[in-house]
Parts: structure tokens; C-alpha cells; sequence
């Protein structure tokens, strides 16, 4: 059905080693993105049993030739040389139609030979989870990994309990990884490292390869390409959770969905993992610590580079420091729209700070007060007014602040600011509770809830009975404090 091809399974054995999956007991489909595929080449879709018993494993899929990918990294800043796709299995790489390399690659496949202790598989629920939020991510326009297909197994997999088992099949400009470099370097191999570089440079930045210091310039890009993607993860209260290097792809794409989750009450230190506990990777820490893993890729680079001793490092420090100037633009950039301000203003982040504190004090969930503040951007209505100070505990101090803000903001009179704004703020986010009990319905064998909200957060900015409905806050019975890594 896809037309395979094998650029990666080039590259020297512990990169790709050749890994046949573990076939499950009866698989079924629970869902497949028709249209994804038909953008990867797809010509026909097979009936869902075929499907199922492809995207299981169970049957190889015409083609594919598939393999466990190494790679090393920093899990909450200790290094361990040897990680990999321990359930995971890259099947080939598509063409898309827009002439665009993309990995297909099973997840919850069965043992490769870097399992480690572990088992292969994968619980349904973190299935479920990535399927829901990845999709919502490509539909805000953010760069992420795509779901393609997800199946049950049949089977029962135990973490802290016994739960069913599923493979999802996860599509990617990459699976190339900080981590991956990591993984090269340490073998302290300079042909395989260089081998690996040409090839992310060929696949992701051709435009490297005419720079004076190629992988120089590699580096400038991968650091540019992380800071737009952690501003625009910011800018709708993502928190990925477990950003360690190993989930950080050098193409810039959201990867490695666990236990993130979206703020809802705002707070710039919230933290939903429950691994995290020296809170690492809470939300506001997110920048810094991109910039530390864009540190640990520059390490590995260091001995391609054409400089040498004080000077290369110099210049390799000077180029992750300019992840701070490109952070700032895009989330300017952001702000602004959030705000409905023009492009251009200089007022964007005095008022988002302004408006930050507020929904900080007056415990105001963050993607309720935007939508709430472009409704009122589009009607000036006070019954929108009313809306947006009903979220707040502080409607005075609030009240000081949209005064302010309505003498700044242009989106009511420009309809191009206005389309801006609405797209910057959604409607609906896949809420930590709503996820949860799509969760709890599917482990029930009820697999409608999950196609709803799936249908509901792949048009985030649809304002139907459904979408708000489903968008609502957590009340205070409803909320999920901690998210689990659920592998
Ligand atoms: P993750 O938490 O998904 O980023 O995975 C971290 C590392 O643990 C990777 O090397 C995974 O392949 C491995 N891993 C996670 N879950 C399993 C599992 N069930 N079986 C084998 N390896 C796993
Ligand atoms: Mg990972």
C-alpha cells in the first residue's frame, strides 16, 4: 500500500539494525488516517482486517523492511549511552506528495535488541493519548509526528496493572534524534557520526551542505527549528514532560508523546509527570532546556567542525546562544496574534505579562481566557466582556487590564488581525480529563468517545455544541493532576 524505500536502513548496523516484529493474538483496528496515507502515496486503503494485521506487525506489509533504530541520550540530564527503539520498529520511509522523506515506523511491535528489561509494548491508553494529542498538534499547525493507524492487540500488557495492548504507527520527517547523535559519538567513530550527519543534512537541510562549515551550519538550523517549535508549544500551554535529548528530533518535530499534557490553570511552573519529580521540564523551563539539549547536540558535532580548540567552541556556543533572539521573535510573533495586536507592535509583551499575572492570580484556565478574549475581540459585547470576567478570580484587576488591552488591539477592526488572533487561539485543546475518560471508555471497550473528541480536536477552532461541550475546563472533581508515562 506505501511505497516503501530504505535510505536509512543504509547507514552502519547500530544505527539500523534489522528487527522482525512479534506477532499479537488478534489484532483490530481501532482507527487509520485515510488522509495521511493518501499524502504518503497510498493509492488504495485495504479493508480494516488487512490493515489491522499490517499495522499490528502480524503481516509484513508489502515493501516494508523493518528495524530498530540506536540511539543514546540524557534522561533528566544522566547520560545513557545505549537506548533505542526498544518497541519500536522503523518500517521504511515514503516520498510524500510534496516530494518529502517520512518514516513510518510501528510502536508496541514486540522485543528489538534494544529492549532492555523491557516487553515491546504498549498499553492502550498511551496509544490513545498520542493518536489524540498528535493529531491535534498537526491541526494547530505545530511541527509534530502524525498517527497513522492504531490497533488493538488482543492481548493484555501489565505495568502497574494488567491492560489491553495496541500498536500505534507513528509517521515522521525522522526518527533521527539528538540522542542519535549522542548514540554515534560515543562509539567515538568519526566515519559513522559524519555518515549520520550527511545524511540529516541531505534529508532535512540541503541548504547545509553549500555552507562554509556544513555542519555548522547544521547545527544554526537545528537550533533555529527547535526554538520556533518550543515557542509555538508555549504559546498553547504545552508541556512535553519528558524532554530529555532522546526525544528531541534534530527536524524540529513534537516527538515522543508520554505523559504530556496541556496547561489548563495557569501556572508557568505546573508539571503534570509524575516522573518529573525535581520538575525539570515544567513548563516555563521548556526554552532552557531545549538550549541545553541543542548544548549536548553541539558536543557531538564538535569534532566535524573545520575550527579547532577555543575558536570552534567559541563559535559553536555563539550559534546555541541565537536560540534565545529566535526564541523571542516567534513567541513576539505569537503574542501579538494571541493578543490581536498588529505584527509589528512593540505593546505584545508588556500586555501578555500583563495578562499572564492575571490568569496566574485570578486562577484562569489559559486556553478558556483566549477563546474567551477573541469572542470578545469580534463582538466588543458585554455579554463576551461578561464571559471573560466570569473566568477570573480577580474581575477588578482584570477589568484595569482589558482597558489597556482594548486600546492596543486592532483585531476588531481588521479582519486579517482577527483571523490571526482566532487561529492562534483554539477553541478546544484535548483536555487531560476529556483524554482520560476517552481512556477509561476504550479500556470498556467503547471506542465512540474516542472518535468524537479525535473529530472535535482536529478542527480546534470549530465553534459547534460538540466542540464546546468537550472544551470546558475541568471542574474540580474532574481534574488530572498527574500524567504517567504509561510505558
Ligand atoms: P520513552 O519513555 O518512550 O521515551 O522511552 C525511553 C526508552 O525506553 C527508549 O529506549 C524506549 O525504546 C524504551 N522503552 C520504553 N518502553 C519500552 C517497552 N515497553 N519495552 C522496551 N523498551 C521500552
Ligand atoms: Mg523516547
Amino acid at each position: 500500500m506505501l511505497p516503501f524505500e530504505h535510505l536509512y536502513s543504509t547507514l552502519p548496523e547500530p544505527l539500523w539494525v534489522a528487527t522482525q516484529a512479534t506477532p499479537v493474538a488478534s489484532p483490530a483496528l481501532i482507527a487509520f488516517n485515510a488522509p495521511l496515507a493518501h499524502e504518503l502515496g497510498a493509492q488504495e486503503i485495504p479493508d480494516p482486517a488487512t490493515l489491522a494485521e499490517w499495522f499490528s506487525g502480524n503481516q509484513p506489509m508489502p515493501d516494508a523492511k523493518p528495524g530498530a533504530l540506536g540511539y543514546a541520550g540524557h534522561q533528566f540530564g544522566n547520560f545513557v549511552p545505549q537506548l533505542g527503539d526498544g518497541r519500536a520498529l522503523l518500517l521504511g520511509e515514503v516520498i510524500d506528495q510534496n516530494g518529502v522523506r517520512r518514516d513510518v515506523q510501528l510502536k508496541g511491535s514486540g522485543r528489538t535488541p534494544f529492549s532492555r528489561g523491557g516487553d515491546g509494548r504498549s498499553p492502550l491508553g498511551p496509544v490513545l493519548r498520542e493518536y489524540l494529542v498528535s493529531e491535534f498538534m498537526a491541526a494547530m499547525g505545530i511541527p509534530t509526528t502524525r498517527a497513522l493507524a492504531a490497533v488493538t492487540s488482543g492481548e493484555r500488557v501489565v505495568r502497574q496493572m494488567a491492560e489491553p495492548g495496541a500498536v500505534f504507527t507513528r509517521v515522521a520527517s525522522s526518527h533521527i534524534r539528538v540522542g542519535t547523535f549522542q548514540f554515534a559519538a560515543a562509539k567515538r567513530d568519526e566515519a559513522l557520526l559524519k555518515a549520520l550527519a550527511d545524511h540529516v543534512i541531505e534529508r532535512h537541510y540541503p541548504e547545509a551542505a553549500n555552507a562554509e562549515d556544513p555542519y555548522l551550519a547544521l547545527l544554526e538550523s537545528v537550533v533555529a527549528r527547535q526554538a520556533v517549535l518550543i515557542a509555538r508549544w508555549m504559546s498553547i500551554g504545552f508541556i512535553h514532560g519528558v524532554m530529555n535529548t532522546d526525544n528531541c528530533s534534530i527536524a524540529g518535530e513534537t516527538i515522543d508523546y508520554g505523559p504530556c499534557a496541556f496547561m489548563e490553570q495557569f501556572d508557568p511552573q505546573k508539571v503534570f509527570s509524575s516522573i518529573d519529580q525535581g520538575r525539570r521540564y515544567a513548563f516555563a523551563n521548556q526554552p532552557a532546556i531545549a538550549q541545553w539539549n541543542l548544548a549536548r547536540f553541539a558536543e557531538t558535532l564538535l569534532p566535524l567542525m573545520r575550527e579547532e580548540g577555543d575558536a570552534l567552541v567559541e563559535q559553536a556556543t555563539e550559534i546555541i546562544r541565537r536560540f534565545n533572539p529566535l526564541f523571542d521573535a516567534e513567541q513576539r510573533r505569537l503574542h501579538a496574534d494571541k493578543l490581536g495586536l498588529p505584527p509589528e507592535s512593540d505593546q505584545a509583551a508588556l500586555l501578555m505579562e500583563g495578562l499572564e499575572s492575571q490568569m496566574h492570580q485570578g486562577r484562569m484556565d489559559m486556553t478558556a481566557t483566549f477563546d474567551a478574549l477573541t469572542q470578545y475581540a469580534a463582538s466588543m459585547s458585554d455579554e463576551h466582556r461578561e464571559g471573560l470576567l466570569a473566568l477570573t478570580t480577580q474581575p477588578n484587576e482584570l477589568t484595569a487590564w482589558l482597558g489597556t488591552w482594548q486600546a492596543a488591539q486592532v483585531a476588531n477592526q481588521d479582519n486579517q488581525r482577527f483571523a490571526a488572533m482566532r487561529s492562534a487561539n483554539p477553541v478546544i485543546i484535548p483536555r487531560n480529563h476529556r483524554v482520560q475518560e476517552v481512556i477509561d471508555a476504550a479500556y470498556d471497550g467503547d471506542f465512540a468517545p474516542f472518535h468524537m473528541l479525535l473529530a472535535v480536536v482536529t478542527q480546534p477552532f470549530d465553534d459547534s455544541v460538540e466542540a464546546r461541550r468537550l472544551a470546558a475546563p475541568a471542574t474540580d472533581s474532574e481534574q488530572v493532576l498527574r500524567t504517567f508515562c504509561g510505558t
